[in-house]
């Protein structure tokens, strides 16, 4: 199962004078099971690109597949592009409408055509997998819920369609730091555990440098950059263009007083900790 995306292309508005080129020229692949951010400042591309995953948006150029389907091919291969792209919007828990939290995550499923026992299987894994206690929130209203659950269960309800896929457009918006931190480690679980497909917008790059495997830099419709965290941060050229990570700055204030001499790439607070610890007691001081 993999993402092909080849010299895409997408205007909004052609012909009008609100005319946008939204991408340009954008070419890259991800495989079963990697966990890839997209980072890139507002307007740069990044909503328009993943929509573009799963056929929402059709490419005025270039082509977008998925295990083989292109999604100008046709209707049927868009529809089972959309059972293997699953997409989580932003604010998704405006879309949230069922009386109780269990009909709500298996609309999705039922519409599907799933059997009922299938379909209860995966309401209640979905459930589950986004660390919500599946017999005591089930029969509740989800509109009582608090705004990190809410958002937990609108996941659950793309998640219970079983996509192998699934892409997240800042998916921590609006959230606290602890229902920010909850989330996160939901959606690490989702990669790790259930061998997902995660390809995650976030604009914390603390976070998407601890989390991703792999980062695309989008500037103004264009990809900038494909590498590791690691990679991004430590080009000059590209991280200047970017927010850096909190850790990355502490690390290059640390050794710019010529005292330390922290390695690039490490974007865990307990490796970080670990790192400065060694350079106090000089092991990591070769300058
Ligand atoms: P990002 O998600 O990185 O903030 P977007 O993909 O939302 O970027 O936007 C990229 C560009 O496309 C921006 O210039 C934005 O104004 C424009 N754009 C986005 N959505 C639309 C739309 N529905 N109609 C017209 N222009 C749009
Ligand atoms: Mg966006």
């Amino acid at each position: 199962m993999s993402i092909k995306v080849e010299n895409l292309t997408h205007t909004y508005m052609p012909g009008t004078p609100f005319q946008a080129t939204a991408i340009k020229d954008v070419s890259f692949e991800i495989q079963q099971g990697e966990f890839v951010g997209i980072i890139g400042h507002t307007g740069s591309g990044k909503s328009t690109l993943i929509q573009h995953l799963n056929g929402l948006l059709k490419p005025d150029s270039g082509t977008v597949t998925v295990d083989g389907l292109t999604t100008t091919g046709e209707k049927s291969e868009l529809k089972q592009i959309r059972r293997k792209v699953g997409l989580v919007f932003q604010y998704p828990e405006y879309q949230l409408f069922e009386e109780t939290v269990e009909k709500d995550v298996g609309y999705g499923p039922g519409n599907m055509g799933f059997s009922e026992e299938e379909k209860a299987r995966c309401v209640r894994e979905a459930i589950e997998a986004v660390g919500l206690d599946y017999e005591a929130i089930k029969d509740q209203s989800p509109f009582d819920l608090s705004g990190g659950q809410k958002r937990r269960v609108a996941i659950a309800g793309i998640l219970a369609m079983n996509p192998d896929i699934i892409v997240f457009d800042e998916p921590t918006a609006g959230l606290d730091p602890s229902g920010r931190e909850l989330l996160f480690e939901k959606i690490s679980y989702i990669q790790r555990e259930m061998n997902k497909t995660v390809i995650l917008i976030s604009h914390s790059m603390d976070d998407v440098a601890r989390l991703a495997h792999r980062l695309l830099v989008m500037e103004e419709g264009q990809l900038i950059f494909d590498g590791t965290p690691a990679e991004v941060f430590a080009n000059r050229e590209i991280s200047r263009r970017l927010d850096k990570p909190q850790l990355t700055s502490i690390a290059e204030k640390l050794n710019a007083t010529g005292k330390f001499c922290i390695p690039d790439g490490i974007f865990e607070v307990e490796a970080m900790a670990k790192a400065i610890a060694d350079c106090l007691k000089g092991e990591n001081n070769d300058q």
